[in-house]
């Protein structure tokens, strides 16, 4: 049969990008069909990439030839590191974004690659005896492929919700895919899920004078791998709070809010809660953080992360006026709930192909995902699978597994223990968090990219003299020796114990200080490497830990669970907590299917239980 393309992706998101991108780097004929050419690359919400959990999964993609970072960082306006102060293995690396800028470059990177764009709404999925055919679009008619890929985001069914006011759309200004999901709801089971977005404000209406500024970090961190240096212009974004009058207003108009008067009734994303559920959850505190963010250089808009909800215009015009440096503010754009179907993922091999129809994968927020950096992982690994299918290749081993990444731990959530929620990435899901790190993706994940050809000659080259240097760096400092009084000299702290360390053991005791590392051993080193083996000689000991607790989980599979209060356990997330309590576990590996559940969660209910039982002996 003839086909037009070897791959088609539906939608130009952050997951159908990585998608193609990744066909192409195999040689694929590949179309990236979307409703819009101008949204290419478009962020539906917040300007910004990156965050605990989420850098990881983006240096992950990173380092397999993908554009989030890349494209990220040269469209950055400002950086920060949260958890800096905590080791790289919970480091969440967050880039402010130009918006504009983002799409822009990302245009102009697929348009210049041999990736078709096609601007076109996809309306149906063509198959015969369950094998996917192509797709019909509304004005191209029948396009043939051997795999489609859909990444529709947010727009199957997609509705939007200003208070009561309801349109449907799959974000503003973009209509819903209705036709398609029509093909998805009769192929899949599917359930809605919904998330929001804060209004957009107009910059020159706000009294920045009365804010406080949050300056741009410089600690030469970035989001890609490869980012040596920034020089565009940092921006600074700026804070301030809800007060007591905006809690007012907002609860006394909850019922005109979409979500509290049960207009909408599905699940929203739990940990990126709008403001009419922080006030109903967590009530005033002193008052809620707001974060007013940029949208970029030539913009005249500001976001004011921390504010999503989905009331009425009247009552968001209302209730920002109360906030500190929005008293004169004017609204460009309101905020809004979306409301839309999502797939249950376990409908998908491991490889995100579908169970039912062959050829057929999917990615990102269409399986049930919430963010860009989510969606490009999804797209990233999707687009593998897709292109070793088409091209017959024939890979052993797990490209992406649990242990070796945050992808890895993902794609076995999504399609073991499917979701109830919209799924975001928390380094907690991981069994391995100390070992799958953002400054040690490379290690993880180039073994596999290098052999693949995914990278570029001169990104290849960057890794292998990294990794050349850190083998001849441990060599070297091996080999020297230092006993407490030396290590006392150099300013090091450390015990008297008389014992005499090597290199690689002093490391555990240092901060990422390169001049102390040239004094100690007369070895250049840049702040990247010598942070990387900072921490694999600090974590080191913890690597093991790591493997004995998840090695115990498998041994107490059958640990019972029966008569534990889970409430009890200080340490589980109120999620876990409400989740073990609907399902009631019996034992462990029950509650280790329970959809949310994460291998900390089960290593505590373990620890839990034993030494509830240990006291009770003891008695
Ligand atoms: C209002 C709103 C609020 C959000 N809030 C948050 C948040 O607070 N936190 C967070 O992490 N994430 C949030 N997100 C989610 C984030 O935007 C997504 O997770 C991410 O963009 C998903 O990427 P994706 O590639 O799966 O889909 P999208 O980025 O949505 O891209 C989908 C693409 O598919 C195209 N498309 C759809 N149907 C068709 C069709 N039939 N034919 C052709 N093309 C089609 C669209 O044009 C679009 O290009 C929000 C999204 C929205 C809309």
């Amino acid at each position: 049969m003839k086909h037009d393309f070897d791959i088609v992706i539906v939608g130009a998101g952050h997951a159908g990008i990585e998608a193609a991108n990744i066909c192409n780097k195999f040689g694929l004929k590949t179309a990236l069909i979307s409703n819009k050419k101008d949204d290419i690359g478009k962020m539906s919400c917040n300007p910004s990439i990156g965050g605990v959990g989420k850098t990881h999964i983006a240096r992950e993609v990173d380092v397999m030839g993908g554009l989030i970072c890349k494209i990220g960082d040269i469209s950055a306006i400002h950086y920060r590191v949260l958890n800096l102060s905590k080791g790289p293995a919970v480091w969440g690396i967050r880039a402010q974004i130009d918006r504009k800028l983002y799409q822009k470059n990302m245009y102009e990177f697929i348009s210049k690659s041999k990736i078709s764009i096609i601007e076109d709404e996809v309306t149906d999925i063509l198959t015969n005896r369950s094998m996917v055919r192509g797709v019909n679009t509304k004005n191209n008619n029948k396009i043939y492929a051997k795999v489609v890929i859909l990444t529709t985001g947010t727009f199957l069914n997609g509705n939007i919700y200003f208070g009561m006011e309801k349109y449907e759309a799959g974000r503003i200004n973009n209509k819903s895919s209705k036709k398609l999901a029509r093909f998805v709801k009769e192929n899949f089971q599917t359930m809605r899920l919904k998330t929001g977005t804060p209004p957009r404000i107009i910059k020159d209406s706000i009294e920045f004078s009365k804010l406080r500024p949050q300056e741009s970090e410089n600690n030469d961190i970035y989001l890609s791998f490869f980012t040596e240096q920034n020089k565009n212009k940092m921006i600074n974004c700026y804070m301030t709070k809800t007060t007591s009058k905006t809690h007012k207003i907002i609860r006394d108009n909850l019922h005109k809010s979409a979500m509290y008067s049960g207009a909408i009734r599905s699940q929203g994303v739990r940990y990126c809660p709008s403001i009419e559920d922080k006030i109903v959850k967590f009530g005033d505190r002193n008052g809620h953080n707001i974060f007013l963010e940029p949208e970029g250089y030539d913009s005249n808009l500001v976001y004011p992360n921390g504010i999503s909800n989905s009331l009425d215009k009247n009552t968001q015009g209302k209730f920002l006026k109360t906030i500190p440096g929005l008293e004169k503010c004017e609204i460009s754009e309101y905020g809004y709930a979306v409301e839309y179907d999502a797939v249950d993922p376990r409908n998908l091999n491991k490889n995100f192909e579908s169970k039912k129809i062959k050829n057929l994968f999917l990615a990102g927020q269409i399986n049930g995902t919430t963010g860009y950096e989510e969606a490009a992982g999804q797209g990233i690994y999707a687009g593998l699978n897709a292109s070793i299918k088409v091209k017959k290749l024939n890979i052993k081993n797990n490209i992406f597994s649990r242990s070796n990444s945050y992808i890895g731990v993902m794609v076995d959530d999504l399609t073991k223990l499917g979701v109830t929620e919209p799924y975001r990435m928390f380094t907690s899901r991981s069994e391995y968090r100390l070992k799958q790190r953002t400054d040690n993706a490379y290690e993880r994940i180039y073994p596999n990219s290098k052999k693949l050809k995914l990278l570029n000659s001169t990104d290849t080259k960057i890794i292998d003299a990294m990794i050349k240097k850190e083998k001849s760096i441990l060599k070297k400092i091996n080999k020297e020796k230092f006993s407490p009084n030396k290590l006392l000299k150099y300013g090091i702290k450390t015990k008297l114990d008389g014992k005499i360390r090597n290199g690689f053991e002093v490391l555990k005791l240092m901060d990422p200080d390169i001049n102390l590392f040239k004094r100690l051993f007369n070895i250049i080193i840049n702040k990247k490497l010598l942070t990387k083996i900072i921490f694999d000689s600090k974590y080191e000991v913890f690597y093991e830990r790591e493997q004995r607790s998840k090695d115990l989980l498998i041994k107490n599979q059958r640990f019972k669970l029966k008569g534990l209060s889970f409430k009890s356990i200080p340490s589980l997330s109120k999620e876990v907590v409400e989740k073990l309590e609907k399902h009631k576990p019996e034992n462990l590996d029950d509650a280790s299917k329970i959809s949310g559940m994460t291998p900390s969660a089960l290593f505590q209910l373990l620890s839990f239980k034993k030494s509830k039982s240990r006291n009770v002996q003891s008695k």
